[in-house]
């Protein structure tokens, strides 16, 4: 049987799309699944897109997921090189190899002279019909194409579609899919500067590179018309395709965008990514508190189902549940709310001190200096009641520096001058007894002398940590030390005295 081989071909005009993470997330799914192979080929013949960065940003995002390529730039393999543009000199003989069997032709048009044509007729389509009327070695003269050839200038190669044909294949997903080749322009194959274009390039590469199944995004169905041609031009078999369904805005209508993150308030790309243009500059699922973990899981289910109600993932039951039969056509909504259950599922599952590690930079940024052992300890009371890393810190600042504001609406409730003396004992106690546990030392002292607990944890509660919210109070002491609580307790008791003296 034929060794399964998928790639991921990301072309590197800016950060990698949370789109582009989920086609990465099912091509290394089902390489996986099917003992294959996972290949990274960088699409980099567009340099006028091209944005220096892409590249590594897509590579480390990658390396973020765990989604590691079996071969690709960085990680080697006998197909290579996995960058296109370090392919260059493969494609020409293909598309001159076209051009010998009258499957595509030169077009000498210059950019500007098809701009004129687009603006004199917006519906300008360079196709079966207009090349009758174009500068091309269909139209002009033997001679002519020689002299303009040895000039070697623009000199494009265009395929010729078919007329009044049609083009079908079987896409995994969407069925026998047809086009009525009159409706498909005569792509450039091969650039005036000698570039390939996507489409060329794309598919000498799947057949270099021996690739079984091509799983890509649904905004190359139309294209993959063209590829089919190509196919049987070349008499190469074409690998079986599948074109994945969109992923839609919250509202659930169009596209997700790059700027529905600003507007929606979420991230769409996996790492943080600065740009010179502030529009451009986009904060990741990375350094907004989420784990890449909870990431797969929400995505392996933005168009694929297991068909049962199981929700939760590892990537290895993702490996072995994921098959291409069970991907549906229709686009999946974005929904952010459920990204986040994801991520508090996994957070609760992580180690403390892994989630330690994680939060480190964030907590030393906030001028936090704590040791990890500490932040670990915080993470243990934390970790349930938040649904993002950041959190871990921005609810809990009071495991890192005493409270600068109280509750006061439940002070004025709950604070009596009968309570004073013995809020003032209970912290005096935590700084003098270091022998006894936060629980002996604050329980035993209100049930020896028959005080009422309800009376006294509230106010313990907001003198430790500013307000009602918050992990258990014992646990919360011992980790933040008894003494520093004490002092707390000892200076809250005269706010409480002066607030409710008013
Ligand atoms: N370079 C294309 C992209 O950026 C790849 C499409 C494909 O997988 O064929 O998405």
């Amino acid at each position: 049987m034929t060794k399964v081989r998928v790639r991921f071909a990301p072309s590197p005009t800016g950060p990698l799309h949370i789109g582009g993470v989920r086609t990465a997330l099912y091509n290394y799914l089902f390489a996986r699944k099917n003992n294959g192979t996972f290949i990274l080929r960088i699409e980099d013949t567009d340099q006028l897109r091209y944005v220096p960065g892409a590249e590594a940003y897509i590579i480390e995002s990658l390396r973020w997921f765990g989604l590691l390529p079996d071969e690709g730039p960085e990680f080697g393999g006998d197909f290579g090189p996995y960058r296109q543009s370090e392919r260059k000199a493969i494609y020409r003989q293909y598309a001159e190899k076209l051009v010998e069997q009258g499957h595509a032709y030169y077009a000498f048009d210059t950019p500007d002279e098809l701009d004129t044509m687009r603006e004199q007729n917006s519906t300008f389509k360079y196709d079966n019909v207009s090349r009758q009327n174009l500068k091309n070695s269909l139209t002009l003269a033997h001679d002519v194409v020689e002299t303009l050839l040895s000039k070697n200038q623009h000199v494009a190669i265009r395929l010729k579609m078919p007329e009044n044909g049609t083009i079908s294949f079987d896409d995994e997903i969407r069925g026998h899919v047809t086009f009525d080749s009159n409706e498909l322009d005569d792509k450039v194959i091969l650039k005036g500067d000698g570039m390939p274009t996507y489409h060329l390039a794309n598919i000498v590469d799947d057949h270099l590179m021996e690739i079984t199944h091509v799983i890509r995004g649904e905004e190359w169905l139309s294209s993959t018309a063209h590829h089919v041609y190509m196919y049987q031009c070349m008499g190469w078999n074409p690998p079986s395709f599948s074109h994945l369904p969109l992923i839609l805005k919250p509202t659930g209508q169009g596209k997700l965008s790059k700027r529905d993150g600003a507007k929606f308030g979420f991230p769409v790309f996996p790492l943080s990514w600065d740009s010179d243009h502030e529009e451009d500059n986009f904060t990741g699922f990375r350094e907004d508190g989420f784990l890449p973990d909870a990431i797969l899981n929400f995505l392996v289910l933005l168009g694929w189902s297991p068909g049962n109600d199981q929700e939760l993932f590892t990537i290895s039951e993702m490996c072995v549940a994921f098959g291409l039969d069970k991907i549906v056509k229709s686009g999946a909504r974005f929904d952010i709310d459920k990204a986040r259950w994801f991520n508090q599922h996994y957070i609760i599952h992580s180690d403390n001190l892994k989630l330690a590690y994680l939060i480190q930079n964030k907590a030393i940024e906030e001028g936090y200096h704590v040791s990890v052992e500490y932040l670990s300890e915080v993470c243990r009371l934390m970790k349930e009641r938040v649904h993002k890393t950041d959190e871990i810190i921005s609810n809990a600042r009071f495991f890192f520096a005493p409270p600068q504001i109280y509750d006061d609406a439940t002070i004025i409730k709950k604070y009596k001058s009968e309570n004073k003396e013995h809020l003032l004992a209970i912290g005096q106690n935590l700084i003098n007894n270091q022998g006894d546990t936060t629980e002996a030392i604050i329980k035993g002292y209100i049930s020896d002398l028959g005080l009422k607990l309800g009376d006294y944890m509230p106010l313990l509660r907001i003198a430790v940590s500013g307000s009602m919210q918050g992990p258990d109070l014992m646990e919360s002491i011992t980790v933040i030390g008894k003494e520093e609580c004490g002092n707390r307790i000892l200076k809250a008791v005269s706010y409480f005295e002066t607030l409710c003296a008013v």
